[in-house]
């Protein structure tokens, strides 16, 4: 899975992008200030009391409110403070308008959560000029918060396979380990590595190769539960955590990914592409000083498995009172 180009999260500001909300209980200024804001190119929508201009923001979902301060049944005040309240409405920008100027309405405005106040008769370049200046902030902050949205899907996903990478694994097995640590429960870790994925570089060219790490994963991925985490560690090298799973458990998971990975044919312009995959698999131990520990353990029952001659998975536990990593296929 390819990431997005940053950039092309972001998005010029243009006023046919956003809608205005304007609530007023004489139809004649909604007219008004409709017309205004139809003319500098905003798409608008309107209400003519505070209940139903709620209804309307949860309808419509407008990005900035124009309000009446003075309406009968529920004033503009109160339209304001509900909206507050609500998370899924809180950010948007409210301007009220108002004949008022006593500062103690104003100042009630503010403290409620209004970003602006336009006082009537009012000019329509000052109404616009706020309008505008209130949607472009409310523009940058959502782009804003795009982009960060992106960078942090970034820093924890692969970009070539899609599934986590090393330091949102590495991270993820350290939590599990305080888990582990806390309440006594025992995760598992199986460290597999592609055997003699040289040579499939050597011979299709390192853009097949690419290829091939994709079809892998995908294969793995589907085979795992949603709970386990599993992530690219490395060039060719995957790990994956089982929380809540003894030995016996990852050592069944182990076998399946070793025979999921020997059954992939991969199809290239030549002949299909199959591989098999070593896997080193260790647990939790409560003598653990460190998660560190846990993957040193499966890096050595790995390069058992490699040396015993490879597609084969090697679990290290404890025999006669010492630990080793014992061969299991
Ligand atoms: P072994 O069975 O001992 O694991 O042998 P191997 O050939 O798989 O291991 P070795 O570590 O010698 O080579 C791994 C190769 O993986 C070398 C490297 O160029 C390749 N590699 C690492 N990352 C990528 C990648 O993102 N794409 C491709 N196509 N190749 C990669
Ligand atoms: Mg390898
Ligand atoms: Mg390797």
């Amino acid at each position: 899975m390819q990431s997005p180009d940053l950039e092309s999260l972001t998005s010029s500001f243009q006023p046919q992008n956003f809608l205005v909300l304007v609530v007023d209980d004489l139809r004649q200024n909604l007219k008004i200030v409709g017309t205004m804001l139809d003319e500098a190119g905003y798409g608008t929508t309107f209400s003519t009391s505070g209940p139903q201009a709620l209804e309307r923001v949860q309808a419509a979902r407008p990005d900035l409110i124009v309000l009446d301060l003075m309406m009968p049944d529920m004033s503009g005040l109160d339209v304001c403070r509900t909206l507050k309240a609500n998370p899924e409405f809180r950010e948007i920008p409210i301007i009220f308008l108002t004949a008022s100027h006593r500062q103690d309405h104003l100042l009630k405005a503010f403290e409620l959560g209004a970003v602006d106040y336009v006082t009537k008769p009012f000019s329509s370049a000052e109404l616009l000029a706020r309008v505008r200046t209130h949607l472009e902030l409310k523009h940058t902050r959502d782009q804003l918060q795009l982009v960060l949205s992106e960078v942090q899907r970034m820093a924890t996903i692969d970009s070539l396979t899609g599934v986590l990478n090393r330091r949102c694994l590495f991270d993820l097995a350290k939590r599990e380990f305080e888990r582990s640590q806390r309440y006594g429960s025992v995760f598992t870790l199986l460290m597999l590595d592609v055997d003699h994925f040289k040579r499939i570089n050597d011979t299709y060219g390192h853009m097949v190769g690419d290829e091939v790490l994709k079809s892998l994963t995908q294969a793995i991925q589907r085979s795992l539960r949603q709970v386990d985490q599993f992530g690219r560690y490395g060039g060719e090298e995957f790990v994956i955590v089982l929380p809540e799973s003894p030995l016996n458990i990852a050592r069944q998971v182990g076998d399946r990914l070793r025979t999921i990975s020997s059954q992939l044919s991969i199809p290239t312009k030549t002949d299909p592409i199959s591989l098999t995959v070593s896997i080193g698999i260790a647990a939790y131990n409560p003598q653990d000083k460190a998660v560190e520990d846990i993957f040193e353990r499966a890096d050595r029952a790995l390069y058992q498995a490699k040396a015993k001659g490879r597609d084969r998975c090697c679990v290290w536990e404890e025999v006669d009172g010492s630990t080793a990593p014992v061969a299991t296929t």
